[in-house]
């Protein structure tokens, strides 16, 4: 209920189109029960049973005065101009009548229009906003295609069903009740005669919701576990192709695809016993009705005929809105379920928050320490459980360039991904300038650093935009300055567009050696207070490695930096090197200290060359 609640919140900033689509929905059923109505003289026109009222009734508040009045008139009609003429008003009559409940039929729709997209709208930029603001650890737990299941088809599903629940709730309620105020009019015995399947319509309706529910969740599910494979497929297709392991790759997506096959055939199977059910118990009740009907004594002005047909047509008309109502029902209870899972990413939690009052750091006056830093990344009780890193104290003052080598494994990313809080340190501190992190402005502290992974990220754009991504106020200048020490100037001058070549999905169209360099560019025009290099040269090959070492040093020493490395060569001139074995820094100092010691370092080195 509270789901429901949240999703009619968004409607409230459409306060006015619930208004005008309540509105032009009201005069759709209003004109369209009088459209109906009229088929009866229209019929009893036709063949020739129209009741001879002789004396214009004198009025009275009730359905028989409208009745005789239009009877009256209908005589004169046709008495004076024939039956054909009377024919032929009655026609016009319906055919305005039926334009008018389409115009507002149509209307309803119009006004209809901007909640349905707006509501799309706004659950996508809340769910997009999230997926940007929560921590790194909540993609660990979520596959990245059920999270784009989510965001698609889930917020699909619920644009479906609110768009057809207001459409329905709009309309078919209202209808509904025109409808049977109009059959206790002709006569309340036989309309409660035919309410009587109520009750055991509704509790069959609400046994099947129940299990469309339990099946559209699983469906769902199901479906967020497609796109995580497809997702797969398409960004491993290399690996897919050169294994031979296209016949697995399809085996697996068979069998999945075959799950949500029999899950969503449950579903359709299930929300389609809705109608004929209904249709079924109306069915009866209409028996029950003309069982009744026989025994029944009729209005006094009308003829038992005429009144039992009306009563029969409205009935008839009544099974329409019902029965959409129905659909209605089991679309919102498939929405619902979608919207439990959109929800379950717009509520997670963010973990990683500010503190009230942050303080704003631009620069890197003094120092970055580690003060007995422990880190998992799973829950943890105490600090003795931590598994990823143990007890890490170091410091990196200002100016400063230090290195982090060891073996793969051993927590070298880790410890840098703790800086700009992509996670949050489980057991000790970690301070800037004397104040522990969780202190400052996360935006702040994260334009502090700028790291250069060894995954390059980079986005289907120009070359030009990648390099500036997110950033405002830069000059070409710049960007071609940051280009040449990176070493990137000179390939992309030779790209067909130069700067503005889109370099495809991902940068797919270079090299990786390519990518590696152009987001080295793109750190380098941040020109950041502290530089993060994680493996960032490791795509490159040995003589382009050289000449980029040449070109990135003198960049790097003008700068606080961390370098990690897997090629020792690469950070000899540190100023500090730790090497870091099973989250514990098992040694450090400069190179040729380390060299000195003849121990993990040197062994290390030694290996390499
Ligand atoms: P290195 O950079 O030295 O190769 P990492 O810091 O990447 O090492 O990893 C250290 C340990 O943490 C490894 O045992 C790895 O399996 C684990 N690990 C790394 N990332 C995650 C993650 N997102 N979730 C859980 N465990 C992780």
């Amino acid at each position: 209920m509270t789901l429901l609640k949240r999703l009619l919140r968004y409607l409230l900033n459409y306060k006015a189109n619930i208004g005008l689509v309540l509105i032009a929905n009201l005069l759709y059923a209003v004109f369209s029960i009088f459209t109906l109505t009229m088929l009866v003289p229209f019929l009893s026109v036709l063949f020739g049973q129209v009741q001879q009222v002789v004396a214009r009734p004198s009025f009275t508040l009730s359905t028989g005065f409208f009745i005789d009045t239009f009877y009256y008139y209908m005589g004169v009609i046709v008495s004076q101009y024939g039956q054909m003429s009377a024919l032929l008003y009655i026609a016009i009559v319906m055919v305005v009548l039926s334009l008018l409940s389409n115009f507002f039929r149509y209307l309803g729709m119009f006004w209809l229009a901007p909640m349905r997209s707006g509501i799309l709208r706004d659950l996508r930029n809340d769910f997009y906003h999230k997926m940007l603001l929560l921590p790194i650890s909540f993609y660990n737990k979520y596959q990245k295609g059920d999270i784009i299941s989510r965001i698609g088809a889930d917020v699909l599903e619920v644009e479906w069903s609110v768009y057809a629940a207001l459409q329905s709730l709009c309309r078919d309620p209202f209808q509904i009740v025109i409808y049977v105020v109009v059959l206790f009019t002709i006569s309340v015995k036989l309309a409660l005669v035919s309410l009587v399947v109520l009750p055991l319509m509704g509790y069959l309706l609400a046994l099947i919701g129940k299990r469309i529910k339990r099946y559209a969740l699983r469906s769902q599910q199901l479906l967020g576990k497609m796109s995580s494979l497809f997702e797969e497929a398409v960004g491993g297709l290399r690996v897919i192709k050169g294994y031979n392991a296209v016949d697995h790759t399809f085996q697996r997506f068979r069998h999945q695809n075959f799950q949500f096959y029999r899950t969503t055939k449950k579903v359709f199977r299930i929300s389609e016993l809705g109608a004929p059910l209904i249709e079924f118990l109306c069915i009866m009740a209409l028996l029950g009705i003309t069982m009744v009907g026989l025994l029944w004594v009729p209005a006094e002005s009308m003829g038992q005929g005429t009144a039992f047909m009306l009563f029969f047509v409205v009935f008839a008309r009544l099974i329409v809105p019902a029965k959409a109502l129905v659909s209605t029902y089991y679309t919102m209870q498939k929405g619902l379920t979608a919207a439990t899972r959109v929800y379950e990413v717009i509520d997670a939690d963010e973990q990683i928050v500010e503190c009230n009052n942050p303080l704003s750091i631009e620069r890197l006056e003094k120092e970055i320490v580690f003060q007995d830093v422990s880190f998992s990344y799973r829950d943890v009780k105490d600090e003795e459980s931590c598994d990823v890193l143990h007890h890490i104290n170091f410091r990196v003052k200002r100016g400063e360039v230090v290195a982090i080598v060891g073996p793969s494994g051993s927590g070298k990313s880790t410890l840098v991904d703790l800086l700009p809080r992509f996670y949050d340190v489980k057991f000790g501190q970690i301070r800037i300038d004397g104040k522990p992190i969780q202190q400052y402005r996360i935006a702040d502290l994260r334009s502090l650093f700028s790291m250069v992974n060894q995954d390059v990220v980079l986005f289907n754009d120009t070359v030009y935009n990648n390099i500036v991504f997110g950033m405002d106020n830069v000059t070409e200048e710049q960007v071609i300055a940051a280009a040449k020490i990176a070493q990137a100037h000179q390939f992309i001058m030779e790209m067909e567009d130069g700067y503005q070549t889109q370099i495809g999905d991902r940068g797919m169209r270079l090299s990786g050696g390519q990518r590696q360099r152009l987001s080295i560019a793109r750190t380098i025009l941040r020109n950041p207070e502290v530089l993060i290099l994680d493996e960032a040269t490791s795509a490159l090959d040995n003589e382009s490695e050289f000449l980029f070492q040449e070109a990135l040093i003198p960049f790097v020493k003008e700068h606080t930096a961390i370098i990690i490395a897997h090629r020792l060569s690469t950070i000899r001139f540190a100023d500090k090197i730790m090497f870091v074995r099973d989250g514990k820094i098992v040694e450090s100092g400069s190179h040729e200290q380390l060299m000195k010691l003849q121990c993990e370092y040197y062994r290390f080195y030694m290996a390499q060359q």
